[in-house]
Order: structure tokens, then C-alpha cells, then sequence
């Protein structure tokens, strides 16, 4: 195993898209990306970080992945398209949920090969083995790969289209699914030498080779990830066709008439980034992980074919991201609705969106970018992302997962096992083990050093192999101890990225920016003793020299705790402040605050803040604590004020303890604040909804949690029945404490005109509980439906343990409610 591993190692960094494809002679065969990366199976990590988080991938997130595949049906779909080719006529002809759900088979087998490259696992390898039989029975004779079809050509899913192809550019996912199949392939063939499912796939490559292409079809893929999964099968089969094809796709992709029979996607050509050619394109939009998917197949193409002009609408997009569209925590995507892009400077917290595979594809775009223009500001983004947004898309113990990622919570936030749509879980299972991947690079004779994490290297560089020992307790401490072991004494240079929040700069942008006046020792660097000068260029500090055996690079990143302000024209964040330690983005939640309750925290900016490594708190954590004021209306409405103690752990780790609140930005001033409210039969009541489809969790606590809403459209703090939607009947049952005597209702709807599928209700009643029935209030008051107001309803008094509201919607929409009061 080991030898394999080994040899493996040059062809595994080169097909996935991290290094030069070279000729028998050792002469690039056709350009790639000038900077190489040191593939992962050649990085052994023994850090408390990410060494048991990806053991943890290993042992858990992809067993327990396969295991949902299975449960839910997604191998059958290969089972039930292989038995219709068999000829079979006794087979369940039911379409899948969704057309796309064979890729999360795809990605998890891609996850294994990656984990099978680094820990050899025969009963794993086994089961792989298995399901590539059942994926490769499930393919047609001429290469056509898309179960929902080819189980029932007549009546495939809806999104599929009558015939093959016509709804690419809608939904119908049928490149993408091949893209994920392609990644697969790859990804296997390189971890165990074996063809069996990159036969499968070149069949499928060839088939959309013979249909697509100058003179041939057109089309572009709906959903992005075929064009740097055809460059992969290039960089390993050496088929130019694929990359042509690949080229194709982007060049393509764009406004314009469609071929009679085809469809573009309803949502409009800014949801999967046809708004202009991809040449021309320099805002980010739609679709973030569409959007994603394909930019890092633009730095692919780019790199391969040399392309400046699609090289330059990388560059541009990334920044404008960079500028108006990124969270503190890396990730992108601010609304749910299209699961997209917001407009510039729009990135609101509760409602941020996030998606776990956005995060995913940041980095693959990032790394590829930095591969392409060898700037540290794109390991800058990567590393962002990569420590925050994109790890808390999985719970510590690799079990459930986030799908969006927000940036504050009332505690209708919590990880789950799987999702309908479960592209998340898979991407997650794939990426983690290729995390040491990331942390070196080549250029010629020379060695980047990007991420820092204890572990040991084994780089080829044209004049020889160096071994590399980094000894440090990164992301917790800033000291890090290289040493240095060519095989033989010689001199090259070493790249030492010195990352932007140790230079005074969080982002490469004006995005955000370092809010407080600490006096950060600036960042240090000694060789065997004898301090560097700090020559920064392009984010790196080059040591040229003559290195031998055991020579050491001590490298010093003070970490204070430093306070992050926000863009003024970031409007969610106006008078509020992030706290960031070294690279990790740090959050307040519930457990570690007074009262359970972080919205209320006030945090000024003169307040000192500390920082402590806590071994027994999230697996180990580094935590800051400080003193902040906690807000609370008393019993006649005036704001109270208390000196409190104050903690934050690091946002990744949030939603590992149970539900509760949890806030990145926190207020500076009290009018940023929301005051805990004044304990009422309200506040203190039980409160459950009429339950939403497939166990949906919304939070029917935001309906009484005693915030005043500031407006009807308030996204912070509200409950709502979507996607229930039309004429329906619902409720919600406030359970008092104890029996308590009422007489006045005032109810506050949730109504996101203009954003949502959400309206005030067609009509509704009050009713309590007498006895075991309900029975309608006493009322000469008119049940109002009025926005952006409170509807007040006042009632013949009743002593009574529970009220119901019961809300008729609107045709063709659903409801939802913002706040409840009761007196
Ligand atoms: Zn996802």
C-alpha cells in the first residue's frame, strides 16, 4: 500500500486539477497552472485540529453518508435503471425526489477514494467496488448516464424533460450529475489504480463529446461542475476532446435564443450566471455554489488553455466578491431564496444563507486562483473559509449537518443528519480529507508554505525531495517551527505566506476591517536563530538560501484578539463588531452567556477582552471571555442594564450544545442590542405550530420571544408555514404556565412581499381551550390583517390554559406570524 501511495502521489495532484500534467520526458506536455500543490496523500497532519476532524470523516461522515444512500433509495435508482436495461418489466417506476440524487452517491464514493489514498480500508474499498457494479449496470449502451430516464423514458422526473438534453438549461441536471460522476472517477482511479468506474465515465465523456461541440449540439449545464470535471478526466485520460469541451461549455454559457424545445431556467439567466458571456461577466451572481462550480472551471480552463480573457473575468469576479459579497466567516450566498447571491453590500446575518457547498466551492475557486496568479490574497479568502464557513458544516462529531450557515440564531438553527437535497453532507465527506493538500505548493525549485498545521511534508522539487516539519498548535498559536531536510544540501527558496489578519488586513478588500487600536507585535522571522527582514510580496516572505539537514525557520504570528468592524454600507452590521483570533472568526452562544441570551449582549469597544485555551470545552478550544452589558426590559418597559460576564467560541464550533441563540456581530452600542424581554404569561408560555412537511424545524419561539418586529418583512425573528402555501388552515397554541385570565390579543403578521412566497393571512380567528374544546373568543373586535402593525383583538375575559390562533391563507401563498402578545 505504501509504494502505491507513493507512486500514486504525482498523478493524484495532477488530475485533481493541483498540478502539471508532464510528458514521459518530464517536459510540461500542455500548460497547466504554473504553481503545483503538494498533493495530500504527501501531507501526514498529527495536529489536534484537523487530524481528528478528518478521522472523524473517515470513521463516521462517510460511513454514515453511505448508509443514508442507501436508506433513502439513491443506490436503488442505479439497481432500478440497471433492471429496465436488463429488460426487466416488474421494476418501481416512481421518479427519485430529485433528478440530481444519484450525485450524492457520486460524491461519497469520491470522498472514500481520497480517504482509501491516505488509510488503506479493504471493507470500505469492498463496498465502493460494489456500487461502481451497480452505477456502471445502470448505463445505457451508448454512454447516457441519468437513472430518472432511463427507468421510465416516458415519464421521467418532472425536471428531466421529454427527451435527453432539452432541459439542460433548466434544471434537468444532466451534465451535472456526469460532473460529479467524472470526480468520482477520477478521484478513484488515482486512489486504487482501478478503471472500473473511470471506464463508466469516459463512456459518458465520449457520449457528450459526440453530442456536443462546434458544428454539433449546443447547450451549457444548468447546474456548473462539468467543466473542471471534464479538465480532470483530461489531466488523467489525456483526451484533449474533454478539455475542448470543457472550453466549449463556458464559452457557450450566455444570453441568447434558445434551440426550439428547450427551456431556460425560469428563475432567470442571473440564477445560474447566463446573464452575459462568461467573458464578459464581473459580478457575482445567482446561484452561489452554480456560480462557484463554475469559476473554479474558468481557473482550470484558463490555466490549461491559456485563456486571458476568461483568466481576467476570474480575477474580476473575485473582486467583486471580495468587496460586497463575503461574510466575515468566508462564506457567500446571503439569500435563501434562488440560494444566491444578495446585491452588493447586502449580507444579512439571521437569514444569511451560506450554503456549506458554497463554502466548498470557495476554496476549490481560491486555491485554483492562487495556483493561477500565485498571490496570497486568494489563500487569504481560502483560509477564511476554510476555518469558519465551511467547517461548520459539520458537527464536531462528523454525524449532521449544516446546509445554510448563518451568522446569528434565535435557535431555529440545528445540524441534521441528511436533507432532501443533500449535497451538503456529500461535499463535506469529499472535501475533508484533502484538507492537508492545501497547506504546500511548488513553483519550479522553489516550496510555498500556505496553512500552518503540525504534520510532516514530502515535497519533489526539480533539484531533489525536502522534507518538511512544521511543529506548531495553529489555528490556537501563531508560533510555527519549520524544519527544513533536503536530501541533499542545496539552495532554493521557501515562500512563507504571512496571512493577512497578521498585517493589519482581514480581508483584501474594504469589506472589513481591524476596528480596534491594539498594538499587534507585527509578525517575526528567525533562520536557525538569525532574524529575516519581512520583505512582503504578493502576501509571502522568499527565503533564498542554502538549506541543509535540520536547518529551522521560526516563524511568530501574534494573535491577540482583535475586533472587526464592517463596511458602513453593510447595513446588517451598522454599530456592531466581530471578534477574530488568528484565523478563527469567533461567535457568542447561549450556553456560555447569562441567561442563555446573546442578542441582548452589549460589547464596548474600551471593554478588554482575553483569550484561553479550554481542553475540555468542543473537543478544545481556544475561547475569549471578557465583561459585556446584558439588556432587559423591566416590568414597565425601561431598558435595565447589566455588567456580566462574556464568552465567545469559535463560530465553526456553534450548534454542537443544543439549540439557543448565537450572534458573530455583536452590538457595540445599546441601540444594536435586543433587550431580553420583561418575563410576561406570555414569554413564559409554551408555544407549538401546526407541524410543516417532512419534519421541517421552524422555530414557533420567535412568535413569542418578546422582540418588537420592525416591520412585517423583518427577517430576524419570526415564524412562518412555508412552503405550505394556499388556502390552507393552520394554527398556533399558546400553553400558559398556569390557567391565566385574558382579555386582549395582539398579533403581529409575517408578510416578505417582494422576497418571499409569504403573505398576511386570508382571515383568521382566536380561539381558547374550555375543557378539552376549543371555543372562539367573545368579540365585537375585527380580526385585521394589517401589515408592518399590531392587530389588536380585545375579548370578554376567559380564564383558560391555552389560546389558538387559526390563520386561512391567502390562495397561492403561505403565512406566517412575527410576534404574539397577550394581556
Ligand atoms: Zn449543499
Amino acid at each position: 500500500m505504501v509504494d502505491r501511495r507513493i507512486a500514486l502521489t504525482a498523478c493524484l495532484a495532477m488530475a485533481l486539477g493541483l498540478t502539471v500534467a508532464h510528458s514521459q520526458s518530464g517536459a510540461p506536455a500542455q500548460p497547466d497552472y504554473p504553481i503545483k500543490p503538494v498533493n495530500f496523500t504527501a501531507v501526514k497532519l498529527t495536529d489536534d485540529f484537523w487530524a481528528p476532524r478528518i478521522e472523524v470523516n473517515r470513521t463516521t461522515s462517510i460511513p454514515s453518508a453511505f448508509e443514508q444512500c442507501e436508506l433513502t433509495g439513491r443506490v436503488k435508482l442505479f439497481e432500478r435503471a440497471a433492471a429496465v436495461l436488463r429488460g426487466d418489466s416488474n421494476v418501481d417506476k416512481r421518479p427519485p425526489g430529485y433528478p440530481f440524487d444519484e450525485t450524492d452517491v457520486y460524491k461519497v464514493i469520491e470522498g472514500a477514494a481520497y480517504s482509501l489514498s491516505v488509510t488503506a480500508d479493504p471493507k470500505l474499498e469492498a463496498y465502493v467496488d460494489g456500487l461502481i457494479e451497480k452505477i456502471a449496470a445502470a448505463q445505457e449502451p451508448d454512454g447516457y448516464l441519468y437513472t430518472t430516464r432511463t427507468i421510465d423514458p416516458k415519464n421521467p422526473h418532472r425536471w428531466a424533460g421529454a427527451e435527453r438534453w432539452v432541459l439542460e438549461r433548466d434544471d434537468s441536471h444532466e451534465l451535472y450529475n456526469l460532473g460529479h460522476l467524472f470526480e468520482a472517477a477520477v478521484a478513484h482511479h488515482l486512489a486504487t489504480g482501478k478503471r472500473t468506474l473511470l471506464n463508466v465515465a469516459v463512456k459518458a465523456a465520449d457520449l457528450l463529446v459526440r453530442t456536443f461541440g462546434p458544428g454539433k449540439r449546443t447547450t451549457w449545464p444548468g447546474h456548473q461542475i462539468t467543466e473542471m470535471a471534464l479538465v480532470k478526466l483530461y489531466r488523467v485520460t489525456g483526451n484533449v476532446s474533454y478539455l475542448d469541451l470543457a472550453k466549449f461549455l463556458l464559452d457557450e454559457r450566455g444570453p441568447g435564443p434558445l434551440p426550439e424545445g428547450e427551456r431556460a431556467n425560469p428563475r432567470g439567466l442571473n440564477y445560474n450566471q447566463a446573464q452575459l458571456k462568461v467573458i464578459e461577466q464581473s459580478e457575482p451572481v445567482g446561484h452561489a455554489v452554480r456560480a462557484v462550480y463554475m469559476y473554479s472551471g474558468m481557473a482550470d480552463v484558463a490555466a490549461v488553455t491559456g485563456d486571458q480573457a476568461i483568466r481576467a473575468a476570474g480575477k474580476r469576479i473575485w473582486d467583486y466578491l471580495v468587496t460586497s459579497k463575503l461574510y466575515i466567516t468566508g462564506g457567500i450566498g446571503a439569500s435563501g431564496s434562488g440560494e444566491a447571491f444578495g446585491q452588493p453590500y447586502e449580507l444579512p446575518n439571521m437569514t444569511a444563507y451560506n450554503e456549506t457547498c458554497a463554502s466548498v466551492g470557495m476554496d476549490f475557486w481560491n486555491h485554483r486562483l492562487f495556483l493561477l496568479e500565485g498571490d496570497g490574497k486568494y489563500i487569504d479568502v481560502m483560509e477564511r473559509t476554510l476555518f469558519n464557513g465551511l467547517l461548520s458544516g459539520v458537527s464536531l462529531d462528523g454525524k449532521t449537518f449544516f446546509y445554510p450557515n448563518p451568522l446569528e440564531s434565535n435557535g431555529q438553527h440545528a445540524r441534521q443528519e441528511w436533507f432532501g437535497v443533500a449535497c451538503c453532507p456529500g461535499n463535506i465527506t469529499r472535501f475533508m480529507p484533502s484538507v492537508p493538500g492545501y497547506l504546500y505548493a511548488t513553483r519550479g525549485d522553489s516550496v510555498y508554505v500556505n496553512l500552518f498545521a503540525k504534520g510532516t511534508a514530502q515535497i519533489e522539487l526539480p533539484g531533489g525531495q525536502i522534507a518538511i516539519a512544521q511543529d506548531t498548535r495553529y489555528p490556537w498559536d501563531g508560533a510555527v517551527k519549520l524544519t527544513v531536510t533536503p536530501q541533499r544540501a542545496r539552495r532554493f527558496a521557501i515562500n512563507l505566506r504571512i496571512p493577512g489578519w497578521a498585517r493589519n488586513q482581514p480581508v483584501p478588500s474594504d469589506l472589513y476591517h481591524f476596528a480596534d487600536e491594539i498594538d499587534a507585535a507585527p509578525p517575526s522571522l528567525r533562520v536557525n536563530g538569525t532574524s529575516v527582514a519581512m520583505t512582503i510580496d504578493k502576501g509571502y516572505v522568499t527565503i533564498d538560501r542554502a538549506w541543509s539537514a535540520g536547518d529551522v525557520i521560526a516563524l511568530d504570528l501574534p494573535m491577540p484578539v482583535r475586533r472587526i468592524g464592517s463596511n458602513d454600507k453593510v447595513v446588517a452590521n451598522a454599530n456592531r463588531v466581530a471578534l477574530q483570533r488568528g484565523p478563527i472568526v469567533y461567535a457568542a452562544e447561549w450556553v456560555d452567556n447569562p441567561n442563555g441570551k446573546v442578542r441582548n449582549i452589549v460589547l464596548p469597544d474600551g471593554n478588554s477582552l482575553s483569550t484561553e485555551y479550554r481542553k475540555d470545552l468542543l473537543n478544545g478550544v481556544q475561547v475569549i471571555t471578557g465583561r459585556a452589558t446584558g439588556l432587559a426590559f423591566d416590568a414597565k418597559g425601561a431598558i435595565t442594564r447589566r455588567d456580566q460576564p462574556f464568552m465567545a467560541i469559535p463560530y465553526a464550533t456553534w450548534a454542537n450544545r443544543g439549540r439557543g441563540q448565537m450572534a458573530v456581530w455583536l452590538a457595540r452600542v445599546d441601540a444594536a442590542a435586543r433587550p431580553t424581554p420583561f418575563p410576561t404569561v406570555v414569554t413564559t408560555a409554551n408555544i407549538v405550530a401546526s407541524p410543516l412537511p417532512n419534519g421541517r424545524g421552524k422555530n414557533a419561539r420567535n412568535i413569542i420571544d418578546g422582540e418588537e418586529p420592525a416591520s412585517s418583512a423583518d427577517s430576524s425573528a419570526y415564524f412562518d408555514w412555508w412552503p405550505v402555501q394556499g388556502s390552507k388552515t393552520e394554527w398556533v397554541e399558546l400553553t400558559f404556565a398556569a390557567p391565566s385570565t385574558v382579555s386582549t390579543s395582539e398579533v403581529y403578521w409575517f408578510d416578505d412581499t417582494g422576497r418571499g412566497g409569504v403573505r398576511v393571512p386570508a382571515s383568521w380567528r382566536l380561539l381558547y381551550k374550555s375543557g378539552d374544546r376549543w371555543l372562539p373568543v367573545e368579540t365585537t373586535s375585527t380580526f385585521d390583517t394589517a401589515r408592518n402593525a399590531w392587530n389588536v383583538v380585545t375579548f370578554k375575559p376567559v380564564t383558560t390554559p391555552a389560546l389558538r390562533i387559526e390563520v386561512v391563507m391567502q390562495d397561492k401563498f403561505s403565512a406566517g406570524l412575527q410576534e404574539w402578545k397577550v394581556r
